[in-house]
């Protein structure tokens, strides 16, 4: 058989027949050990001679099944799977940092990464360094001390849609001996492979588009081959050894088998659901920019997103689902949509089949100090979307049933505080078709 696509890999990658009774699907290991056939046999397997199983926080078969699947799908040799994305952040970066040791992020990051790094890395002793232009090599190399040990970064920034030039933040690294780890929730290996642009480890939150039906939490840790080579401090042994072993078996952010059997159930529908939310989640970006109400659409697929270049080069299947929203009227314009909408269900999530809206300024984003919110371009009339893979007709009538609900002032034209609108000549047109629309492509 010539090289499997990746609609057939989300299905078949990694399944070994089961040993037990040949269940097609991986079955549910639901116990927390696995019995020793005799004393030589527990002797060999704590001393790490065979590699059959003991305890589940250190293996078990439903996880590895799932692990797996995801080295495959992201081009990994390894994949480690916790029991959420911030534990396979905190587990990725504990494995490369420790007391003294300096980290170089990206600006923009999903807040419940940045608020790990600036609070809980600090009581660690870990400093943090954040990069405000992160498409410039200089930015990146000006941030890098003698005791920087790795670089972070989204490969979309979830809310506000950087997309992160995989490649070159990579060669920066490299060039200093470092690992770049990134963050690839937002588009799934189906619509990028951060690890064929350069990347040495792949981190996910699981609990959104790899479950993709918002009913479990997990993560998962994907490392590269060219891990070992910028990893330091693992002593003797290997980056994915040393994250698993020691970092992940001692903290315990374990998986339960039960959510590794749903995650793996997501993932074989990956392609169809990506394809699906992109292509929605385009048609209602395009809606969006052209309301009165809105003043900016962030979405990286929309020809004047600053990062519609790197959409265009890392994201040819579509720029996925979650985007970002700002309404002319602030947080009261904010407030009517969000209990205006039906469909939309409030709430803070993203991947999910079913779309999500959320007020960033008053939830996620509300320890930061405004100035700060605003300059990460969470403004108190912007909305985050996650769109589902719903008929998008249904979409644009609820959005369209909220918006009727705003008064008329509420809107760019009328209002004379309002930010500048959108950097392109009025009336706003819908974008020609470009490789960043994700609707009609082929399933490889
Ligand atoms: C949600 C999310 C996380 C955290 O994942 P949990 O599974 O909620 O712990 C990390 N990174 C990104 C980009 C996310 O969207």
């Amino acid at each position: 058989m010539s090289t499997p696509r990746f609609a057939t890999e989300q299905i078949h990658a990694g399944d070994l027949v089961d040993a037990g009774h040949g269940a097609r699907i991986p079955p549910v290991h639901l116990t927390a050990g696995f019995r020793f056939q005799d004393f030589e046999e527990a002797r060999a397997r704590f001393a790490g001679e065979d590699d059959g199983y003991s305890y589940t926080r250190i293996g078990n078969p439903s996880i590895a099944a799932l692990e797996r699947r995801l080295a495959h799908l992201e081009r990994g040799d390894e994949a480690i799977v916790v029991g959420s994305g911030q534990a396979a952040v905190s587990v990725a970066l504990l494995a490369l940092l420790q007391a003294g040791d300096h980290l170089v992020a990206a600006g923009h990051l999903y807040e419940g990464s940045r608020n790990l790094f600036t609070e809980n890395f600090a009581r660690f002793g870990i400093d943090v360094d954040f990069v405000d232009e992160p498409t410039s090599a200089e930015a990146w190399t000006r941030l890098v001390r003698p005791t920087t040990r790795a670089f972070f970064g989204e490969s979309i920034a979830n809310p506000t849609n950087q997309v992160l030039d995989v490649a070159l933040v990579a060669e920066v690294a490299h060039a200093h001996g470092l690992p770049l780890v990134v963050d690839n929730t937002l588009a799934t290996p189906y619509l990028l492979r951060p690890i064929e642009h350069g990347a040495d480890v792949v981190v996910h939150s699981a609990s959104k588009f790899l479950a993709g039906h918002g009913a479990c939490l997990g993560g998962a840790v994907v490392v590269a081959g060219t891990a070992d080579r910028y990893a330091t401090g693992t002593g003797d042994r290997g980056y994915a050894d040393f994250a698993r072993h020691v970092i992940a078996a001692r903290l315990g952010p374990t998986l339960s088998p039960m959510n590794a059997f749903l995650i793996q159930q997501g993932i074989e529908t990956l392609s169809l659901r990506m394809r699906q939310h992109s292509a929605n989640a385009l048609v209602v970006a395009q809606w969006l920019e052209r309301r009165p109400e809105v003043v900016s659409v962030d979405y990286a697929a929309l020809p004047w997103h600053s990062s519609y270049p790197s959409a265009r080069r890392y994201l040819p299947r579509g720029a996925g689902a979650v985007l970002a929203f700002t309404l002319a009227g602030g947080e009261p314009a904010a407030r009517t949509v969000v209990e205006g909408v039906t469909v939309f269900s409030h709430m803070t999530h993203i991947g999910d089949v079913r779309s999500l809206i959320l007020h960033p300024a008053s939830t996620t984003h509300a320890l930061r100090p405004q100035a700060e919110r605003e300059a990460a371009g969470i403004g108190a009339g912007t909305l985050r979307l996650s769109v589902g893979v719903e008929d998008a007709d249904d979409l644009l009538a609820d959005l369209e049933a909220a918006f009727q609900r705003l008064p008329a002032a509420a809107s760019r034209a009328a209002s004379p505080a309002a930010p500048p609108a959108l950097s392109v000549p009025a009336p706003l047109t819908v974008p020609a078709p470009g490789p960043a629309r994700a609707v009609a492509v082929p399933v490889a």
